[in-house]
């Protein structure tokens, strides 16, 4: 559905998969469902969009992103790489929930083999909400899709007028609409009604440089995330191994860490062959090795720098090309 007739500005394919942004008030104040309005109808509110491109849509799911899953990634990536495969196909914009969206686009940030610009965006308020902040994040989107400087900076994420890498930011509020935050790496860069300030460039292998891809028919093997808290059981890691998890995260307490008895459950989840990675509840800072756990003689792999969801993606692919904590815990470096 092309929305501009000028030609010589880039085409840009805006994939939607439901989210707030998309969402409609349902008569309470404060209740409203994800996912109501289609992608046609967030564009058709937006005219100005047809100054900065021509834009084309497919619709990929219509869900709120806490229903986002293993099959919609792999489709997501997929209509992902065919898009940007189209030579006169300059970029890609995913509408997409924020709650999830930091597992979504740290997972095209690894998966996707190109170097032309991907944008996730979403919205905190639904669109109908006094004061709704879809529109202009959509605006901001495609106006980072469509800038040349945006390519080779591996998958992006535009709201509330900031740009993040994929990789570094995180939801961080429940409601505000300045809730993506990158603690410790800060801002790839802000945009103002269209207006690009780009100051960082990625400091992690991603895209077009990665190892992983995701041929189709490919399925993830299963990984699980277990929250550590002051007294916990071994119980939640003992079932996790029983119900088959290939790999198993920890969200630590400070830097990894998880009491003596279910590190007993972690390095027995080891022993028979599943993956443990160390990463931690804090929110910012790095998971080194060796500091009051000892990984060498455990098995385990340190987080380095990715919180629990991202570290689950980044073991769900490093585990289907290799067991080996060693290779693994070099890729959670790498990446
Ligand atoms: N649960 C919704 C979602 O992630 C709300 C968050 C949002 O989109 O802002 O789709």
């Amino acid at each position: 559905m092309p929305a501009s007739n000028s030609h010589s500005l880039p085409r840009i394919r805006v994939l939607a998969t439901g989210g707030t942004i998309a969402g409609a008030q349902t008569g309470g104040s404060r209740g409203y469902q994800a996912a109501a309005f289609s992608i046609d109808a967030l564009i058709g509110a937006v005219p100005q969009l047809a100054t900065l491109a021509r834009l084309e849509v497919e619709q990929v799911a219509a869900l709120g992103s806490q229903d986002m899953n293993e099959s919609v990634w792999l489709k997501l990536a997929e209509r992902t790489a065919a898009a940007l495969a189209e030579p006169d196909l300059a970029a890609v914009v995913i509408t997409h929930g924020t709650d999830t969206m930091e597992e979504t686009g740290y997972f095209l940030n690894l998966v996707v083999r190109s170097r032309k610009p991907v944008v996730l965006v979403g919205a905190m308020r639904p669109a109908t909400e006094i004061s709704a902040d879809g529109p202009m994040n959509l605006y901001n989107a495609v106006a980072v899709a469509a800038h040349p400087e945006a390519s080779g900076r591996g998958v992006l994420v535009v709201a509330n007028d900031e740009i993040h890498f994929a990789r570094e930011v995180s939801k961080t509020n429940t409601t505000q609409v300045g809730t993506f935050k990158a603690t410790d790496r800060g801002l790839a860069g802000l945009v103002h009604a269209g207006r690009l300030h780009l100051y960082a460039s990625p400091v992690r292998r991603h895209t077009a440089e990665s190892e992983f891809d995701v041929a189709a028919g490919s399925t993830l093997p299963r990984v699980e995330i277990v929250y550590a808290y002051a007294g916990m059981g071994r119980e939640l890691i003992d079932a996790a191994v029983r119900a088959g998890a290939k790999g198993l995260v920890v969200a630590g307490v400070g830097d990894g860490n998880v009491n003596a008895t279910a590190l007993a459950a972690c390095a027995a989840a080891t022993r028979s062959g599943v993956a443990v990675v160390r990463s931690s509840r804090t929110g910012g800072g790095v998971v080194e090795r060796n500091i009051e756990v000892n990984d060498d003689e455990l098995g385990f792999i340190a987080a380095d720098e990715l919180n629990p969801q991202k570290s689950r993606v980044l073991l769900m692919l490093g585990l289907q090309r290799t067991s080996d904590p060693a290779a693994l815990q070099e890729m959670f470096f790498r990446y």
